[in-house]
């Protein structure tokens, strides 16, 4: 028989085991039980059941240095799928990963619509889809995680998206009456930060991660957890102020710092000084080749900002790793260590700063390996990074 705490080391071994393949990628029984610090006995009956439940697949090597044939361990990727939701303004996108967190498809559609109902009507049909799709895997979906562009409380309630116009609107509610299965919610910054957490940066567990695109975006990690604050509203850094009296914002406030760092903001500024509406970025990257001044002192007073930013939250929160994610930081030369050179307080510390390789399909990569880590229950998750997609 086992008792209520056997059946917790278990649990705990187990989890720790499937945390350790999945970084390792493939291991075998001997180097596993060696890195978890597990009898061979314990890891042969942990490893028995995964295999039964077909969590696992044992591979046979060809070949060693010593001519042993080698049993090597890795997950079943394909025994489930996860599927990551981006509900944004104006489309929403789907993408079905595989439990290694790749992508297997993604699918955009159009929004004409912000009205509650009708998205809701949408999402619930595009999720009844997937789950008959996928119903012939093993576990067939795994999980479903949306990210919403908007203010989302600790019990995964809408508070509010501005762009969409909704107030206290429950989501998740409504898709698992009409579903009946459970469906979680998140903010897409939130989700962002754990997917540079999750794919790239697996040497820390403090991190934020700061988006520049329409608004100002922050996600963070610290000790391996979201920080969420109070109600769940942490984060809404594009409304520090930064400029005293400054640019009226539509939170009412003035001198907000995206009304001077998001990249909306910028484009809006190149616009008006070479009277070309709408800008693109390829315009941008001819006019930076260029060298024109116009343009680099435009892209100077970005930096200039954005490190003002910056700044503020490494003095608050000491992370280890910054990830800042805009396209005009990929486009404009050394923006890093134009960054770093406005980074000057020796009270300021951070191990590193670099610029976001996932792009804007970080947030539902992090939905994706959300779900993968609500399913197989690790406390850390290390997904290989094999993507390399940002537009
Ligand atoms: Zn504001």
């Amino acid at each position: 028989m086992i008792t209520g705490d056997a059946s917790y080391i278990k649990k705990i071994n187990r989890s720790l085991i499937i945390k350790e393949i999945v970084k390792e990628g493939m291991i075998s029984r001997a180097d596993l039980s060696k890195a978890v610090a597990l009898t061979r006995a314990t890891i042969s009956v942990q490893v028995a059941d995964l295999l039964e439940e077909e969590l696992l697949v044992e591979t046979h090597l060809e070949h060693n240095a010593v001519g042993r044939k080698p049993i090597m361990l890795s997950l079943n990727a394909g025994a489930g799928y996860a599927l990551g939701i981006d509900l944004d303004y104006g489309q929403i996108s789907f993408a079905i990963s595989d439990l290694l967190g790749r992508p297997i498809s993604t699918n955009t559609v159009k929004l004409e619509t912000t009205d509650y109902s009708e998205i809701l009507a949408l999402l619930i049909q595009h999720i009844t889809d997937y789950k008959e799709k996928y119903i012939n895997s093993r576990y067939g979906i795994v999980g479903i995680v949306i990210a919403v562009h908007g203010l989302v409380s600790n019990e995964e309630m809408i508070h509010y998206v501005p762009r969409l116009g909704w107030n206290d609107v429950h989501l998740k509610e409504d898709l698992e009456k009409a579903l009946g299965y459970e469906i979680h919610l998140e903010n897409n910054s939130n989700l962002s930060a754990f997917a540079e957490r999750v794919y790239v940066h697996h040497d820390t567990d403090n991190l934020l991660s700061t988006t520049f695109h329409s608004g100002i975006g922050l996600g963070m990690i610290i000790n391996n957890k979201f920080f969420r604050g109070h109600n769940g509203y942490a984060g809404e850094i594009g409304h520090m102020i930064v400029v005293p009296g400054g640019r009226p914002c539509n939170c009412g406030n003035k001198g907000c710092w995206e009304k001077y760092a998001s990249e909306s903001n910028i484009m809006t500024c190149l616009s008006e000084k070479k009277g070309l509406y709408p800008i693109t970025y390829k315009q941008i990257q001819e006019w930076v080749n260029e060298e024109d001044e116009e343009v680099a002192e435009i892209m100077d007073q970005f930096i200039y900002y954005l490190s003002i930013g910056l700044n503020n939250m490494i003095n608050i929160y000491n992370p280890d790793v910054i990830v800042v994610d805009s396209e005009l930081l990929r486009i404009y030369p050394d923006s890093i260590n134009k960054i770093k050179q406005n980074l000057n307080s020796q009270i300021s510390h951070y191990r590193e700063l670099s610029i976001s390789t996932l792009g804007r399909n970080s947030s539902i990569l992090g939905a994706c390996a959300l779900a993968i880590q609500n399913f197989l229950d690790v406390p850390v998750l290390n997904l290989p990074n094999e993507i390399d997609n940002h537009e």
